[in-house]
């Protein structure tokens, strides 16, 4: 074994081969390549948004409040990142959160 075989990474995040929204936008479902599916409201995302507008990026801690993300905000637009996020807009006009797969596998639930 080479070096560099060593270094490499051995496990490549977990994505997910299906996205959905529910008919009224306020839920995504997923269904992952490992065959898990999750789900979570669009109030979630919003909520857990990680761009630097919600995040300071030097102390990592959420400057947006989640109590004033409103409980009926929908997922007005939803776009794939490459092959390795998906990014949202909401009905709030909020829409520079990139989602890796990750972090939405940690944000959604069974
Ligand atoms: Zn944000």
């Amino acid at each position: 074994m080479s070096f560099w075989d060593r270094i490499k990474p051995t496990e490549r995040p977990v994505s997910a081969t299906e996205v959905t929204l529910s008919p009224d936008n306020t839920r995504l479902s997923l269904v992952w390549e490992d065959g898990v599916k999750t789900g979570t409201t669009a109030q979630v995302l919003r909520q857990q948004c990680p761009c630097a507008g919600c995040v300071d990026e030097w102390t990592n801690k959420r400057t947006l409040d989640p109590a004033r993300v409103a409980a009926d905000v929908r997922i007005t637009q939803l776009q794939p990142v490459g092959n390795y996020a998906l990014t949202f807009v909401f009905s709030d006009g909020h829409g520079t959160g990139i989602y890796p797969w990750k972090l939405l596998r940690e944000l959604t639930q069974p």
